[in-house]
């Protein structure tokens, strides 16, 4: 169809006609389609002149929660439930989900990304994406790619090492891409290693489509591109928003003057035309918002995570305890971030209200803190000591103030006037539990210490304080863990040093060695770990087994729930490989699965661990390579509670590295075939040499510290050495013969 197009018009349907909509063209008969925010509502603007104010919409929990869940069966759902809610807002793409790595606690859209790992990461997201596309509305996953902090974040290179972009910061985004087929990518503001996101070839053409496979559509962040010429050459396909004559009227020059391949632009073109016609043929729909809502509550309750419970604090009575529920955010929730994920619920609930009707018993309120200002103010807090010291228990509820996308965090701190709110109401009455609201990771550091409980509710969405209920009063038994590491301070964390950067470049210096890998390798306490959060009951694990095969790796392990009450226990699965060729984390998650379980029942649990995600990124060959090995499967209820251990034997890949003449002597030594062909030959001047007290020969192989030197060296150099056992004239026979 596109190639009746002119190529004007192949120029002004590849970038929009306004802020949410794609160009139409009449004259082909193709209709412009709706485009809107994501990612954990339908933002559909609704008034002319303010982008960020919505027509009402569920606002369910932002990632930072939903991944806290562990759940891909939630996360089907709630992309199935924003499908709806696309199709009766006659939405053809939703922009979502945000799949980058929190690379440091301080990022500003921490609230919008689901984790430190990628393979939770890509588990998630891809069952959101499929429930998103079953209902025939396109997924957006973005930001492609690196695009972990929001300083400078227009400009700003991540310069990240080939291996770490594979294995940490493009494997979530593999995931979704070939097993989801989203509809379409969104490439991010920011460069990698010196090259705009918008404009790199290799990013979205070799890897995305060549190497990935993927076939939808590349979309441009909001503004992320600065040349639409150079942008099309890399595989961009529409550029949001538009419209923009300045660039149509450049690829329509280019193209005439033959500095752009006609090809490309008409790809492109006939991407969008597909992207139409695809959205055309979604059904209109309707949805039930209560039905909705109550989706978002279920999801919310399954991502709390219960970090701290002293005594069987929690759960509350619903009667006979009374209650001192403290601090602004309890009437006033904190339930999503700034920016352009910000959604206009259809119902908000408080907590204090779902407190004040869980209960029989008297609930007092006291706000603690002023909604503005971060200073402690005395009245405040001196009305809130008197209703917890009136109080058979005290709720305390606090949270950061500010978080939102365009601004990286510069503390993890809490806002003074609520740490004090802490310090005074736990002076006051020793059954004090505190409940966050956060969308990134807060020190919680040394106060906790003087609490009895701590519930990590992040930002829960609109159903979120009834959520907090739910836990609270043991309606819902806590099963939520952390997606991310909370580290004892700020400078613990592996991205510490580097991170935002300065003059426009951030160096990813920790490489592969992201959130708990880093925590691990260093041995370093934290906080509360990777995969960590209670429950109101117990569970323990039984004897695990595992086969390896062709596809992988499958573990089974029992798993009894020892306690009092049913729950449901997220069990994780993390690998190592003691000996491997290269540095890798000590633990890294693999798989992971949940079981409901009753209250003294035991269900085997089942983990899957796909042989793909065993290989690591062999930078020589230029591609994944699983090595061979004992793998050991650590199993745990998190990164750093491990119950039981495995040790499972895996095949390894062919992926033989060719011996070159800049090879070492180690390297060839290493090699079974090379070991072969260098020993004959140095055999052979070690004849040669023999009865000859000076030869440097005899004293090198008699001298061990001297044979250690020499692996390092490379043939090609080890031959121009004077009196070397090689010369340079055998080097390229013996290359030959050892990759014969
Ligand atoms: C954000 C995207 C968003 C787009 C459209 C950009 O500022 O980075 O995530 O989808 O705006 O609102």
């Amino acid at each position: 169809m596109t190639s009746e197009l002119s190529t004007a018009d192949q120029a002004a349907i590849t970038s929009g006609s306004d802020f949410w909509h794609t160009s139409a063209v009449e004259s082909a008969g193709l209709p412009a389609v709706t485009v809107t925010d994501g990612p954990h509502g339908v933002r559909m603007q609704a008034s002319g002149g303010d982008l960020l104010a919505g027509v009402p919409a569920t606002c369910f929990p932002p990632a930072v929660a939903s991944a806290s869940t562990w759940d891909p069966s939630l996360l089907r759902r709630m992309g199935e439930a924003l499908g709806d809610e696309c199709r009766a807002q006659d939405v053809a793409v939703l922009l979502g989900p945000g799949v980058n790595i929190k690379r440091s606690p301080l990022g500003g859209r921490n609230f919008e990304y689901f984790s430190e790992d990628p393979i939770l990461t890509g588990v998630l997201a891809t069952e959101w994406v499929r429930g998103l596309q079953s209902k025939g509305v396109g997924a957006s996953l973005k930001h492609f790619a690196v695009n972990s902090q929001e300083t400078d974040r227009m400009r700003v290179s991540a310069d990240v090492d080939e291996r770490t972009l594979r294995e940490i910061y493009l494997r979530a985004f593999h995931r979704v891409v070939t097993q989801a087929q989203p509809w379409t990518v969104m490439c991010a503001y920011n460069k990698i290693n010196g090259v705009y996101a918008s404009e790199h070839h290799w990013l979205l053409t070799e890897v995305l489509r060549d190497e990935w496979g993927f076939e939808g559509l590349v979309v441009s962040d909001w503004g992320a591109v600065v040349d639409r010429v150079k942008a099309v050459a890399a595989g961009l396909d529409l550029t949001m928003p538009g419209p923009d004559a300045e660039g149509d009227a450049a690829l329509v020059g280019a193209v005439e003057a033959g500095q752009l391949d006609p090809a490309l632009l008409r790809v492109s073109a006939e991407r969008v035309r597909k992207l139409v016609e695809k959205a055309g043929q979604r059904p209109a729909g309707g949805y039930d918002a209560a039905a909705h809502h109550a989706l978002a509550r279920e999801i919310a309750g399954r991502a709390i995570v219960l970090l701290k419970n002293e005594g069987g604090l929690l759960p509350l009575a619903d009667s006979g305890v009374s209650i001192a529920v403290l601090g602004e955010f309890a009437r006033t929730p904190r339930y999503q971030g700034g920016g352009s994920s910000q959604i206009t619920p259809t119902q908000l609930d408080d907590a204090l209200t779902q407190i004040q009707s869980s209960t029989s018993a008297g609930v007092t309120f006291a706000p603690g803190y002023p909604v503005e200002g971060t200073e402690a103010d005395e009245a405040l807090l001196a009305e809130a000591v008197t209703a917890a010291r009136a109080s058979d228990v005290a709720v305390v509820f606090v949270g950061s103030v500010h978080e939102t996308e365009g601004a990286d965090r510069d503390s993890l701190d809490l806002p003074a006037s609520q740490l004090a709110l802490i310090e005074r109401v736990a002076a006051a009455n020793p059954r004090t539990i505190v409940v966050l609201s956060n969308g990134a990771v807060i020190a919680t550091k040394p106060w906790d210490e003087t609490v009895p409980a701590l519930v990590e509710g992040w930002l829960l969405g609109q159903a979120g304080g009834s959520a907090i209920a739910d836990v609270l009063f043991g309606r819902v038994n806590p099963s939520g863990r952390l997606a991310e590491t909370i580290p004892l301070k700020l400078a613990d964390h592996p991205s510490y040093l580097d991170f935002p950067g300065e003059n426009s470049h951030v160096r990813y210096g920790e490489g592969i060695h992201v959130g708990y890998r880093g925590f691990d390798a260093r041995s370093q306490e934290v906080a509360y770990p990777f995969g960590f959060g209670l429950s109101y009951t117990t569970f323990s694990y039984g004897a695990p087994s595992a086969v390896a095969t062709a596809t992988g790796i499958e573990v089974r392990i029992p798993v009894t729930n020892t306690g009092g009450r049913s729950g449901r226990e997220v069990v994780q699965a993390y690998v190592s490989l003691p000996g491997s060729s290269v540095r890798r984390a000590p633990r890294e998650l693999k798989a992971f699965a949940s079981a409901e379980i009753e209250a003294g029942a035991t269900v085997e649990v089942v983990l899957t661990i796909d042989r793909a995600d065993l290989a690591y990124w062999e930078t020589r060959l230029g591609r994944w390579v699983v090595e061979g090995g004992a793998y050991q499967v650590s199993i745990g209820a998190s990164s750093r509670d491990i119950r039981a251990e495995v040790s499972v034997d895996v095949t390894a890949d062919d992926a033989r590295v060719p011996l070159t003449v800049e090879s070492s002597v180690g390297e060839w030594f290493a090699d079974p075939r090379g070991a072969e062909l260098l020993g004959a030959a140095f055999a052979a001047a070690a004849a040669e040499a023999a009865g000859d007290a000076d030869s440097p020969m005899a004293a090198m192989a008699a001298d061990p510290a001297m044979m250690m030197m020499l692996g390092s060296l490379p043939l090609s150099r080890m031959a121009a050495f004077p009196g070397s056992p090689l010369h340079a004239e055998q080097l390229d026979n013996l290359v030959k013969e050892a990759n014969s």
